[in-house]
């Protein structure tokens, strides 16, 4: 008998307040990354291509705090932060602090294909991306209007640009990859790294189950949020109430905000934040396009 394609896509946009003028943008890069990523998942039937096609159209959308259109730093500069994480072998590459990079996401799979490093940063990260055949672009390339405005109008303070981006996939074969790509915090010190090219903290994958987190880069990091849930959800917890439980444990251990989604091995989803939006957008087989939501806390 043809089986269902058991395949699933969920990605997320951001834990932040949106403002009203901005939530048609917001759900339709939303709509628009995960139709992407669906397209690629089942032409190409893997979890890995569907991820990182799907952060590419995040990415490339000035809408979403990642690649083009990323939060500026203290300097005014853009430095960018990516991982992806592949559930079965746990393999993982990742990119920190990086400058005039396109695509973000596409250098962190490079390194996951090299193998050697799980993590590069900076001066050397450049240095493999130009041994990898990555375009530089000059930094000025990398700066949109709106999040220029916005730093001048922050006085060049942290601000609230909390509108990382984040995949997870499911692929027929049952693997799970998950993916992060983001600008950071508006106004950070130049260098700071956040949680999202951290590997258990801002994403995990493994056979179980995948998880990205988004928010306050500190308070993810300080209780490596993605491998706590991934953890309640091998422990047989739902992904929902273990998406709940970590942001629940993450508020009360550190006061930070913060979102999560998670998706696990049969295709069970979780979504928690206690910022006041999450934009998120989910598909599968069994819906016409993509389902998305600006989630409202409760
Ligand atoms: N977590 C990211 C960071 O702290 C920011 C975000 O999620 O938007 O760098």
């Amino acid at each position: 008998m043809h089986q269902p394609f058991q395949g699933k896509i969920i990605l997320h946009g951001g834990a932040r307040s949106v403002p009203s003028e901005m939530k048609t943008s917001y759900l339709d890069g939303c709509r628009a990354a995960a139709a992407r990523g669906w397209e690629v998942l089942l032409n190409s039937e893997s979890a890995l291509d569907a991820v990182e096609a799907a952060v590419i159209a995040l990415e490339n959308d000035p809408t979403f705090n990642a690649g083009y259109g990323s939060a500026l730093n203290r300097e005014g500069m853009v430095e960018m932060d990516s991982a992806i994480m592949r559930g079965p072998d746990l393999a993982a590459g990742a990119v920190a602090a990086i400058r005039g990079v396109a695509n973000p996401i596409s250098l962190a799979r490079k390194v996951m294909a090299e193998g050697e490093a799980v993590l590069l940063a900076s001066e050397g990260a450049l240095q493999f991306a130009v041994k990898h055949g990555t375009p530089i672009l000059p930094l000025s390339e990398m700066v949109s209007a709106a999040q220029y405005n916005q730093w001048l109008s922050e006085n060049k303070s942290t601000g609230e640009c909390k509108d990382t981006v984040g995949c997870l996939a499911l692929d027929q074969q049952g693997t799970l990859v998950a993916g992060t790509s983001t600008g950071g915090l508006s106004g950070k010190h130049s260098g700071r790294i956040g949680d999202s090219p951290l590997i258990g903290s801002g994403l995990y994958a493994n056979k179980i189950c995948a998880v990205c987190a988004t928010g306050d880069g500190e308070a993810i990091m300080k209780v490596v949020l993605s491998r706590e849930i991934a953890r309640l959800v091998e422990g047989g917890m739902h992904p929902q109430s273990a998406a709940e439980a970590g942001i629940k444990y993450m508020a009360e251990s550190v006061h930070g905000e913060a979102g999560c989604i998670v998706l696990d091995k049969h295709g069970e989803i979780g979504i928690a934040h206690n910022s006041e939006h999450l934009s998120f957008a989910v598909v599968d087989a069994t819906m016409r396009e993509p389902m998305v939501a600006l989630h409202q806390s409760l």
